[in-house]
């Protein structure tokens, strides 16, 4: 990459070509290194680059060639110093959160939280010392108030799953600052072309690569960000000895999945917004939650920190738990899961999904209805995705 300008890229070039590594075959596409392993000269050799003398390979574990390409690529992308690729995405949040912390600790997190995300800090993190206060996101007061003199660690999401409200991430990573701990911001639903954290200030970036940066449904995947003294200091040794590296393979998929990341969130955005502008004059819809539409109620923070509205839809059915069921089931062309980021339209119902582990309280909270369904818009004609949509709610 000597002879080009690869910091200055626009996103669309960056995710091309950044961090491409050719060998000396001199190929056009990125090469898949599937090995486990690498050959020294000498014993010498060997001995120099586990000392950390010589740069290389050294076990698949540590690092590998084609998930080193994809690393460089997210960190062209989202402006980092340094990336870590991991075996989910989960891998990747479980990480950061657990790498920010030790027994003892204290964290503010916001409850509007991925399922698992949930868990790891209400249920796992506990279990060796590390207490958590959860918080209404939106609340800057909340976080404020949670404050203690040992909390070491900040972490939410924006947009949230399901009810893709809103947090003020700059708002929230000043109060961060102010009380010596990390933030860390799951951005999956944002994708890093709609929102910035780094920019925003949070400390930590991290993805579920299963979603928009593959694309097409076909691998889990997960990459954390951040400054590269922080990652030195607390991931290597974990990433080293823990392993939840990212397979080559995938990691290969998801560096082709990140050339169309553009196009592809693009145009999803753009069915999504149709399909919330539809819905909202619909008899049969209760509750549209669009973040691109002027009628969200954090419309001027989005238009703060976010450059597009979201892939994804919230709404509701009229007929309760019954009218979202027979919704879904009605319709034809939008298939029924609980994945999201594809090219394929996918529907799911979280009160008895993703969120069925929540207390019926809990889910209110997250203003989660037994008629709330959550819509992520593929790569389809919109027009056929809203014929199917106006047959199902036909039906009901
Ligand atoms: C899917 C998802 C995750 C978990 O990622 P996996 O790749 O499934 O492990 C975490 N956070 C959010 C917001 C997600 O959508």
């Amino acid at each position: 990459m000597t002879k080009s300008n690869e910091q200055n890229w626009k996103p669309a070039t960056q995710l091309v070509h950044g961090g491409t590594m050719r060998s000396q075959f001199g190929e056009t596409s990125e090469a898949i290194y599937l090995t486990q392993g690498f050959l020294y000269d000498s014993s010498e050799a060997a001995e120099a680059r586990f000392k950390g003398e010589e740069p290389g390979f050294i076990y698949s574990r540590y690092a590998n060639p084609t998930v080193d390409m994809f690393e460089k690529r997210m960190c062209a992308l989202e402006g980092a110093e340094d990336a870590r690729a991991t075996a989910s995405g989960m891998a990747a949040i479980s990480a950061a959160l657990l790498c920010s912390v030790k027994a003892g600790d204290h964290v503010v997190a916001a409850r509007a939280l991925f399922g698992s995300c949930r868990w790891v800090v209400e249920t796992l993190m506990p279990k060796y010392g590390i207490e958590s206060t959860l918080v209404d996101g939106r609340d800057l007061k909340a976080w404020e108030d949670a404050v203690r003199p040992n909390t070491k660690l900040f972490f939410l999401e924006s947009p949230t799953n399901p009810t893709l409200e809103v947090v003020d991430i700059a708002a929230v990573a000043k109060i961060a600052d102010a009380a010596g701990a990390r933030l860390v911001v799951d951005n999956v639903f944002a994708t890093p072309l709609q929102q910035k954290p780094l920019e925003l200030g949070a400390h930590v970036v991290v993805y579920s690569a299963t979603k928009h940066i593959d694309g097409q449904g076909r691998c889990l995947g997960g990459v954390i960000l951040s400054d590269k003294e922080w990652i030195d200091a607390n991931l290597h040794d974990y990433f080293r000895h823990t392993g939840p590296s990212l397979s080559p393979f995938n990691a290969w998929t998801l560096l082709k999945g990140l050339e169309t990341l553009p196009i592809r969130v693009r145009q999803q955005t753009e069915n999504a917004a149709r399909v919330a502008d539809h819905l909202a004059s619909h008899p049969k819809i209760e509750r549209v939650i669009y973040p691109g539409r002027k009628d969200h109620p954090q419309a001027e923070i989005i238009a703060r920190q976010m450059k597009g509205g979201s892939t994804l839809v919230c709404f509701d059915v009229t007929g309760g738990k019954a009218g979202a069921f027979g919704f879904q089931n009605a319709l034809g062309l939008v298939g029924l899961s609980n994945n999201l980021g594809d090219a394929k339209s996918l529907i799911t119902h979280p009160g008895t999904t993703t969120h069925k582990n929540l207390t019926e309280e809990a889910r209110a909270d997250l203003g989660i209805r037994p008629s709330t369904v959550r819509l992520s818009l593929g790569l389809e004609d919109a027009d056929d995705i809203i014929a199917d949509i106006d047959r199902a709610l036909e039906a009901i």
